[in-house]
């Protein structure tokens, strides 16, 4: 693997390339957050209060589901603390954004800000960072998984991401919950039910069909769109020693008004290098990594890193390889080599 540098290293050299706005808090982001409340709330009305037929319906679940990722993704932002400065104000309405996804803020600051982004791509201390061969054949249940044909695996994984991000989330509740002190761990607690108390409540309160379609159907479609981005965000990149942002994870490339809607999530490695900024700014941070380490940078378009996670194992050997324990096949990373036209694989003779 080619010489790895922190994140000080690469940010110390864009720092002095952008303007001193880019590092103020932007309330005015707000807005957007407000633009997916009011479709929200209404969005549910509608369903509840009106008679539509299937199809009308599941059109609106899917801009529910749509919302709820997006506002999601301001959530994220927020809870970076580019948004409001405020310490219970950031955590309110970060804790608001993420409602609809059932993720409390301080959860989120704990797991998102201080494990992913201090340890990414860490082999043990990256909380999303997916597992090397020795941990894999510690776990019976992936285990079994891998017994699948990749189709298969493809498949379920990928059918998995419509729960994925929730599900992700109360695992790691559970395990900080363990961890934290009394107080501390009761504010966990209270971030942790109060959004299952909402989405549970509603399904006493609405009729069951429409509690489907206003909530069930758009938490999975929320979850799929988060989960499509993240999933690209650093699976396809190796474990690393030093937290490289440029080695360990990748940009997304999607159409601007989607950029525009999702508060430029795609942005991931510009997000990493520097994750106090205000995001309008990522395209000038790109455009400074692509001057000076054009080589290093990794991007693709969101559809063909989809492509590239449906078509390789998720296992990490000898951290900058992929491999398929099933049939001995071990594929590059995105620093040896993977790119949207090349996935090749070698067959490993020695794995027992
Ligand atoms: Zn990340
Ligand atoms: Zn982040």
């Amino acid at each position: 693997m080619r010489e790895l540098h922190n994140i000080g290293w690469y940010a110390n050299k864009i720092s002095p390339k952008l303007p001193k706005s880019a590092f103020k808090p932007v309330p005015s982001r707000l807005f957007g957050g407000l633009a997916y409340t009011l479709i929200i709330v209404c969005g549910i009305l509608a369903i509840n209060l009106l008679e539509f037929n299937y199809l009308i319906k599941f059109l609106i679940s899917l801009v529910l589901g749509f919302s709820f990722a997006s506002i999601g993704f301001l959530g994220h932002e927020i809870l970076h603390g580019t948004v409001v400065k405020t310490h219970w104000l950031k955590n309110l309405l970060g804790g608001i954004a993420f409602m609809p996804l059932s993720i409390g803020p301080q959860l989120w600051i704990k797991w998102h800000n201080m494990s992913h982004h201090a340890n990414t791509q860490h082999e043990l201390n990256d909380p999303d960072a997916w597992m090397s061969f020795e941990q894999f054949n510690n776990r019976t249940f992936i285990k079994y998984i891998y017994k699948l044909p990749l189709l298969f695996r493809s498949l379920f994984s990928f059918t998995a991401l419509t729960i994925s991000f929730t599900l992700h989330g109360t695992r790691m509740f559970f395990i900080y919950s363990k961890e934290l002190k009394k107080e501390k761990n009761l504010r966990l607690w209270i971030q942790f039910i109060l959004p299952w108390i909402i989405w549970i409540g509603l399904f006493f309160l609405l009729e069951t069909e429409k509690w489907i379609f206003s909530y069930l159907i758009p938490f999975f479609i929320g979850n799929f769109i988060v989960m499509c981005y993240i999933s690209t965000n650093h699976r396809l990149n190796p474990l690393v020693p030093i937290n490289d942002p440029l080695a360990n994870s990748l940009s997304v490339t999607v159409p601007k008004w989607l950029d525009i809607l999702h508060f430029n999530f795609s942005y991931h490695t510009e997000h990493h290098l520097f994750p106090g900024i205000n995001p309008k700014y990522y395209a000038l941070v790109k455009g400074e990594i692509l001057k000076l380490w054009p080589d290093k940078y990794h991007q693709m378009p969101l559809g063909s890193a989809l492509k590239l996670l449906w078509n390789t194992p998720r296992i990490y050997y000898n951290n900058k390889e992929l491999i398929d324990p099933k049939n001995r096949r071990v594929y590059n990373s995105l620093e040896n080599g993977l790119s949207a036209d090349n996935i090749s694989y070698h067959i490993y003779k020695h794995i027992s």
